[in-house]
């Protein structure tokens, strides 16, 4: 059945074709047909007016997300995670192989897809570098990659040995698809759950030094110069990672990589219950009270971990300057259970889709980010570091859309999440800019207004 629609009346923002304007988009069968200034519409497009006020981009990329299923289905299954991703904009979404089994055959890589074939967000599966990730033996590459994997990564967990990650790099390399790091030094970090410094000290709690994560990536990039292959470096938290990439990107190495929202906006300080850093100065400014949290919030237990004032500085001004790519969520969803416990005892991972877009346009509204990089690192940024096919409103695209209000207040609740990971340090704050429509393929699969199912 032929589908026309014709959006008018928004800011259209695509920085892939570097389009920043009020103007109408028409969408057919699917896909983008045209993109201008007041379009005519035709007989059998149906008119969707939106406001002046409201913007309208490619759907959102997210590089780096853990949907839990197979395995671990309490915690988020792709139905519920591919939900999550819709109500935060995002409409690409590559997930993480630390499921059980771990996503290290075909086979698996085929079950992921199949279960995903009705989800309302695009999911390209991630295959284990190493088999079952257990970083002894790589997985079957090549055979991986046919099966339709985007990356490779052991993500949870690094490739220790550097023998084994300088193969994957070798294998991976005529595959054109990137190796995808999780930059922890195991040995050095030891049992360490939060950002090594005096607040760890004051808290009684090991810490995960910084040099945990420079270590493993500067090893990485001397593999990188070894043997040429494209590699992806996973939410960079340190500033000490951000020059690294930077000097990388100088030598013409092939490396891109991510930042999570709450690496950029979060300090080890809420750790502690002070929320202090970014996300709070910019709330301050625009007026939004930040109460103080609870200590010990196991909601705040990510890993890497919550870092400085001065590591947070640094990743915004890598965000801008292009060093890193893209804002990858590292939606990491978790039950109850898992976080009802011990700060040290609890898992790692912050619920981190639906409330992406709003506490990053916290920095908008602060003057500190520009709107059109936001929305780069969320959409052609991420496409383009890993040659995917999104991330545009280009004619012939497939008609993957995110609208936004970037002025409406919302509060967190995270019981009327999609996600079944209710897990945010967030919960209770008030943002500002909320996600009004997503798009898929010429569909609306999730609107603010209408009623949609839970999973
Ligand atoms: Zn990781």
């Amino acid at each position: 059945m032929s589908e026309t629609f014709l959006l008018r009346g928004a800011r259209i923002l695509d920085p892939a074709q570097g389009y920043d304007a009020h103007g109408d988009l028409l969408i057919r069968d699917g896909r983008i047909y045209a993109l201008g200034p007041d379009l005519a519409p035709t007989a059998d497009a149906a008119v969707v007016t939106l406001p002046a006020s409201w913007v309208l981009t490619p759907g959102f990329v997210d590089l780096h997300a853990h949907l839990r299923e197979p395995g671990f289905e309490a915690k988020e299954t792709i139905q519920s995670g591919a939900a999550a991703a819709a109500r935060g904009g995002f409409t690409t979404i590559c997930c993480m192989p630390n499921t059980q089994p771990v996503t290290d055959s075909a086979a698996t890589i085929a079950y992921v897809r199949d279960r995903a074939k009705d989800a309302p967000a695009r999911v390209r599966p991630i295959a284990a570098i190493s088999k079952g990730e257990a970083g002894k033996e790589l997985a079957e590459m090549a055979e991986l990659a046919e099966a339709g994997a985007v990356a490779f990564s052991d993500d949870g967990r690094p490739v220790s040995s550097s023998r084994l990650m300088r193969s994957a790099l070798a294998y991976a390399a005529p595959l054109g698809l990137p190796i995808v790091e999780h930059c922890q030094d195991e040995d050095l970090v030891g049992a360490g759950v939060m950002h090594e410094g005096a607040i760890a000290t004051l808290l009684g709690l090991p810490g995960w030094p910084a040099a945990g994560e420079d270590v493993m990536l500067a090893r990485d990039l001397a593999l990188v110069r070894l043997t040429g292959a494209k590699y992806h470096a996973a939410h960079l938290s340190t500033a000490g990672a951000v020059a690294l990439v930077r000097q990388a990107k100088r030598e013409g190495l092939p490396v891109s990589a991510e930042v999570t929202p709450h690496h950029l906006l979060l300090t080890d300080a809420w750790v502690a219950g002070e929320r202090s850093g970014p996300l709070a100065d910019a709330l301050a400014a625009l007026g939004i009270a930040v109460p103080p949290g609870a200590r010990y919030d196991t909601a705040t237990k990510v890993n890497p971990p919550l870092r400085t004032t001065d590591d947070c500085a640094a990743l915004l001004e890598g965000l801008r300057d292009g060093t890193i790519d893209a804002i990858a969520t590292d939606h990491a969803p978790h039950t109850t259970v898992d976080k009802a416990c011990e700060y040290a005892d609890a898992a790692f991972g912050i619920s981190g889709f639906e409330t992406a877009l709003a506490s990053l346009l916290a920095l908008v509204h602060a003057g500190r980010l520009e709107l059109p990089t936001l929305v780069a690192a969320l959409t052609v940024r991420p496409a383009r570091a890993w040659n995917l096919d999104a991330g545009t409103l280009a004619p012939g695209a497939a008609a993957d859309l995110t609208i936004f209000d970037p002025d409406e207040p919302w509060t967190v609740e995270p019981g009327r999440f999609a996600s079944r990971g209710k897990n945010t340090p967030l919960a209770g704050l008030t943002l500002r800019g909320r996600v009004r429509q997503t798009w898929l393929g010429g569909r609306r699969v999730y609107d603010v207004g209408g009623e949609y199912p839970s999973f």
